[in-house]
Formats: C-alpha cells, sequence, structure tokens
C-alpha cells in the first residue's frame, strides 16, 4: 500500500523546520530529497569499499567495481534495456545530451541534415543541438505548441521528413508539466528514418519508463532528481548505435590500447566513460532505483496524478487570481504546476513562501524560449514527489493566500 505519510519517514530532511514552519518542500522538478536508503548506501560504500574502479587488483578495487557494474544493471533493469552494455553514466541528463550531440552529432549529421526539438524543451535539450548544429551545417526544427500547452502533433508530423535526422523531445515539460505521446512520436520519427532522444529528466523518476517498448534510440535522466545523489545520470542508447558512434571524451578507462599517436577504443559503453566516474554516485542511484522499485513506479505516478488533481482544484479557490501553464486534465500532466500569481513577482512569491516554509522555485525554469512563448519573463513553480501530501498542497494555497493578504496590504498604504 502506497502511503505517502509513511514514506516520509524515510527522508530525514522532511522532518526539519524552516524559518519556524515544518518544511513542504516542492521544487522536485529541480531536485529530490534523500531517503536513508540512499544516504546509508553512500555511508556504507566509502565506509567499507572506497576505491578505484576497474583498474585495481586488490579487494577494496574488486568491491568499488562490483558495486558500480552492479549499478548499471540496476539502471538498465530499471528502464527494462536489453542489456547493461547500453547504459553509460554521465553527470547527469545535460552531460548526456552533450554526449550524443557531440559523439553522434559530428559523425553523423551534415549541411541539409535536420535535427527536430520542440518549443518547450529546457535549455539542456537546445543549447548543445545548437553548438553542433553550427559546427556541421545541420539546420533546427521546431514543434510548435497548442494553446493548452501540449506539443502540435499535427505540426511535428509535418516537419518530420526524410531530412530529419533526429528528433530531441522531452517527456515531460519541467514547466508545463505536458506528458508527451512519445511512443507515437517515436513511430512516426522512425517511419521517416529519424532516430530519438527522449529527455526523460521528468520522467524516469516519475512514472513507468520502458525503453523497449518505447522504441526510443537513446533516453537521459539524471539521478538527483529521482532520490539518488547530484553528479551522477544516464544515457541509454541502442547498443548498435554506442557501438559504432566515436568516443566523446578520451582519457583512461574509454582506451583499448594507447600509442604515443593513436588509440583504439574500449568496448562500450566504457568507451563513453572517461577517467574516474563518480562510482559513489553510481551506487547511490542503484539505492534509489532499489527504493522506487519496492514502492512501484505505476503507485507513484498514480499518487503524484491524485495529487496534482487535488492541489488543481485548489488552485480554484484562488478564483481568478492565478494563471496556470499547461494542460488542465491531470491525466496529460506529471507533478509540476508552473503559475503566476496575482501580479505579483514569481521571485515575491517564492520569498514569501519560504517565509511560510514552503519550497517552490521562481524563474525562467532554463526554458527562456517557451517563457516567451507563454509572454512572460517566469514563473513560480510548485513540482510534487512520492512523498508529499495533500496537507502540503494545502499549506501552498493557504501560504499563496496569506502572500494574497500581505502584498495587498503594501500595495493599498
Ligand atoms: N531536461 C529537463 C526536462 C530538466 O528538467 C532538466 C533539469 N531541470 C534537465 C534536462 C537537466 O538536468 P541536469 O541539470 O540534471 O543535467
Amino acid at each position: 500500500m502506497f502511503d505517502p505519510k509513511l514514506i516520509r519517514n524515510d527522508f530525514p530532511i522532511l522532518s526539519r523546520q524552516v524559518h519556524g514552519k515544518p518544511l513542504v518542500y516542492l521544487d522536485n522538478a529541480a531536485t529530490t530529497q534523500k531517503p536513508h536508503h540512499v544516504i546509508e548506501a553512500l555511508r556504507r560504500y566509502y565506509e567499507e569499499s572506497n576505491a578505484n574502479v576497474h583498474r585495481g587488483i586488490h579487494t577494496l578495487a574488486e568491491e568499488a567495481t562490483a558495486l558500480y557494474e552492479q549499478a548499471r544493471e540496476q539502471v538498465a533493469h530499471f528502464i527494462h534495456a536489453p542489456s547493461a552494455r547500453s547504459i553509460v553514466f554521465t553527470r547527469g541528463s545535460t552531460e548526456a545530451i552533450n554526449l550524443v550531440a557531440q559523439a553522434w552529432g559530428r559523425w553523423a549529421l551534415k549541411p541539409g541534415d535536420e535535427i527536430l526539438l520542440t518549443e518547450m524543451e529546457h535549455h539542456a535539450n537546445l543549447v548543445p543541438w545548437q553548438l553542433i548544429a553550427q559546427a556541421t551545417g545541420a539546420t533546427l526544427q521546431f514543434v510548435g505548441l497548442t494553446a493548452d500547452g501540449t506539443l502540435d502533433l499535427a505540426h511535428a508530423q509535418a516537419l518530420l521528413s526524410e531530412r530529419t535526422k533526429l528528433f530531441a523531445v522531452t517527456h515531460i515539460s519541467n514547466v508545463l508539466g505536458t506528458i508527451n505521446p512519445v511512443a507515437d512520436l517515436i513511430r512516426q520519427a522512425h517511419a521517416v528514418g529519424a532516430l530519438v532522444l527522449v529527455d526523460g529528466a521528468q520522467s524516469v523518476p516519475h512514472l513507468p519508463v520502458d525503453v523497449q517498448e518505447l522504441d526510443c534510440d537513446f533516453l537521459v535522466f539524471s539521478g538527483h532528481k529521482m532520490l539518488g545523489p547530484t553528479g551522477i545520470g544516464v544515457l541509454y542508447g541502442r547498443p548498435e548505435l554506442l557501438e559504432a558512434m566515436p568516443p566523446f571524451q578520451g582519457g583512461g578507462e574509454m582506451i583499448s590500447n594507447v600509442w604515443l599517436d593513436h588509440a583504439t577504443w574500449n568496448e562500450i559503453p566504457w568507451k563513453f566513460e572517461a577517467g574516474t566516474p563518480h562510482i559513489a554516485g553510481a551506487v547511490g542511484l542503484g539505492a534509489a532505483m532499489e527504493y522506487l522499485s519496492a514502492l512501484d513506479m505505476a503507485a507513484v505516478r498514480a499518487h503524484e496524478q491524485s495529487l496534482v488533481a487535488y492541489a488543481l482544484s485548489a488552485f480554484e479557490r484562488l478564483n481568478h487570481d492565478i494563471m496556470i501553464y499547461g494542460p488542465k486534465d491531470p491525466a496529460l500532466r506529471g507533478g509540476v504546476i508552473a503559475f503566476n500569481y496575482q501580479n505579483i513577482h514569481p521571485h515575491d512569491v517564492g520569498q514569501f513562501l519560504d517565509g511560510e516554509g514552503v519550497a517552490i522555485r521562481a524563474g525562467h525554469h532554463c526554458a527562456k524560449p517557451l517563457m516567451r512563448r507563454l509572454g512572460v519573463v517566469a514563473t513560480a513553480r510548485a513540482s510534487f514527489y512520492l512523498y508529499n501530501t495533500t496537507q502540503d498542497a494545502d499549506r501552498l494555497i493557504a501560504a499563496l493566500q496569506k502572500t494574497k493578504e500581505t502584498f495587498s496590504v503594501v500595495a493599498h498604504r
């Protein structure tokens, strides 16, 4: 039985106070809190098995290597990848996308080729493609949005052509919360011979993702957004693509043999892991996946969907003072709710809420083109996760009501 009240007990930070009030943490799209299980796995790794991987012949090095490679197996299992060979550890989603842009892009793209993106992408799934387009002569195309913040699917279909070499699309928008129909988009892209990279930074932590069912070519996500440590992330790639692609960075670990003037490459996935990796981070991510699997990702999704439905209807108590971005139907959105409140600047809203113990985010959310499309410079954003409750949503609404009262008093002085 999925019980967020019990789950909260696993997260020590959630029992702290902020400005004398119990913390309500609603900034999960930025990063998530860590359960005892993950903190304990990190402690145990450093206290018992810390060593560098792959290169040592002593016991600790063997243990560290086994733990690191076991984490890779756990990741493969979590997203139902056909083999751990298709799992590359990176620093996060950003580095994973840069890896594909640089390694695959430099190798595969030429002038006249097109990379298809959308108007709702995070800068991490935008700027790496701008850089590689400039370097190769490929051009960028963008799928537009409908009025309710979903992708314009007819536009996507119209833009896909034999010139499209890659469609890089977010699974869930970190601003609008929109869940994109990636399985359909992948089918359409494959029909014209394009590859598809799915930015799973906001989806893999929140709902079941099966790379074989989706049939995506690349999937990226970040450990810190799914209860794991910062500095560790994942690139899933189809093994035959990873085999064919040249390396991303050069250095130790990614080589098979080295001469003064040239080198040959290690097998995948290590070909893409130059230098000492974030071993403890991978171990912590493995522990996070154990924790999430025990809860069941379908239950995580169901909980968030009902919480967002509750929060969206609770927002109605604020009458017409609030502008909410993205689809109205909770079935079409993840746990992210971006909004603007009265004419109060989102930074002021965020600061006032912090004073009430409620942590949200305010800003452009690394999606400046989307902000321009919405006609705003910034929004406030509350984002929910498995340990949030309806009481958290109520605290958010109450704090917003208080914000309004305070600001109208100030405005009338
Ligand atoms: N894509 C999306 C949709 C995101 O929300 C984020 C993080 N906000 C990223 C990519 C980048 O993730 P990271 O900073 O962990 O590399």
